[in-house]
């Protein structure tokens, strides 16, 4: 977007203030500059050069680009698009950040070197994390304590053959940090769409899908990717790319208003795979307890993003599904935003784990690594006894054989 185009969308804005109630960090503040309609004043003054104050680009700073404003706003203004935009002006004038630097460095990079991935397999068994944890700055101190306590690795295969007569070929987006806090997510994602008849694909050149480079106007990394990203999936016949973190598949979904679409409909796989032909055909386990689920503000923006994990899991029998308490505003996770501002984020997270803990749930189910790790570290903050899961993992551990 150039200035004039941040202008025009910025006048879009009527000030009504509708997506007030929706903004968490207008919540946390009640402070009309950590709202969208105040951030869209700021943004306004900032092109037109009438303010520019450490102020300003602190209130810029602290979005949590969670864009349940958007979704809230009468006049359909695309925040997203704006804050991305403005944020890439501030970021030709100024050097990131060390905890952005190294933060996105090594949750975006490191994965993807087999030798990193290893040393996360060995991460608790060999003592590196309690080593780590006592040595690391505070930055890190946080990440490890994200961290869950078993984590492995897995060498990724580039096909995985259907298991029954196939049907159709899809790709797999992986992630970044997802190939290794996802792993279970993912492999459980490959057995149910095998067991459906799809043959997966997962190229070994995809790469990072960009949503925190993006978030941070780090705009020229972030088409980097995405052009990265949309040579890794062509040439493969693709019927559809599946993503298991609905931050990622959000942020494929947005190559298509950026010229660098993949070479296949984006899609989440828990919505794809309720609209496969022969879901019907699975059968699975009845499992009587109390589900409670999370819906990522990611998820919200996506086609049927809100319902399919809900349609899909009502697939087990004798679940109890209930929506999380609580769950309108953003968890706190929010990209970076978790490790940048851990006091906010962490405040957030309260009314989410107070009410899970009133909904007596065993199970929590949400579809987005970040959020995942978050609520997960809450709950063992509280000394909870609820596992966090992503649909797939809770469907394919119940398939019968
Ligand atoms: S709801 Fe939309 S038009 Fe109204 S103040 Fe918020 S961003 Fe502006
Ligand atoms: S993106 Fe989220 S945090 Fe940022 S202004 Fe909109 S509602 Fe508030």
């Amino acid at each position: 977007m150039s200035p004039e185009q941040i202008l025009a969308e910025a006048d879009r804005c009527v000030k009504c203030g509708y997506c007030l109630p929706h903004c968490p960090s207008y919540a946390l503040s009640a402070d009309e500059g950590e709202s969208p309609r105040g951030r869209i004043a700021l943004i306004q003054a900032l092109v037109q050069g009438t303010v520019d104050t450490p102020r300003l680009h602190q209130h810029l700073d602290s979005c949590l680009v969670c864009r349940a404003c958007e979704a809230a706003c009468p006049s359909e203004v695309r925040y997203g698009q704006l804050i991305s935009a403005v944020r890439s002006l501030q970021n030709s004038n100024k050097t990131p950040g060390t905890i952005h630097r190294l933060g996105l460095a090594l949750l975006t990079r490191a994965p993807y070197k087999q030798t990193m991935a290893s040393l996360a397999g060995g991460y608790q068994r060999l003592g590196v994390a309690s080593l780590v944890g006592r040595l690391g700055g505070a930055a890190i101190r946080r990440l490890h304590r994200l961290m869950p306590a078993d984590i492995r690795s897995e060498t990724w295969k580039q096909v995985y053959p259907a298991t029954t007569a196939t049907i159709g070929r899809v790709g797999l987006f992986t992630g970044c940090i997802g190939r290794i806090t996802d792993r279970p997510a993912l492999l459980a994602g490959i057995r149910i769409l095998n067991r459906l008849g799809y043959e997966v694909i997962v190229p070994s050149n995809q790469r990072c899908c960009g949503a925190m480079h993006r978030h941070a106007g780090d705009r020229r990394e972030a088409e980097s990717l995405a052009r990265q990203n949309q040579d890794a999936f062509a040439g493969h016949r693709l019927d559809a790319v599946l993503g298991v973190a609905s931050g990622c598949s959000s942020r494929l979904l947005e190559y298509g208003e950026e010229d660098t679409p993949l070479a296949a409909p984006v899609m989440d796989i828990s919505n794809f795979l309720f609209h496969a032909p022969n879901i019907d055909q699975l059968k699975f386990q009845p499992l009587p307890k109390r589900v409670a689920i999370h819906t990522p503000c990611s998820m919200k923006t996506m086609e049927n993003g809100r319902s399919a994990p809900y349609q899909l899991l009502r697939l087990i029998p004798d679940t109890d599904l209930l929506e999380l308490p609580e769950n309108g505003l953003c968890c706190g996770a929010a990209g970076l935003y978790l490790l940048t501002n851990p006091d906010s984020a962490d405040t957030l997270r309260e009314d989410k784990i107070n009410g899970l803990q009133q909904s007596q749930a065993e199970i929590l189910i949400t579809s987005n690594t970040g959020c995942a790790l978050h609520l997960a570290a809450g709950i063992r903050e509280a000394e909870m006894e609820v596992e966090v899961l992503h649909p797939m993992e809770l469907l394919a551990r119940q398939l019968s054989d």
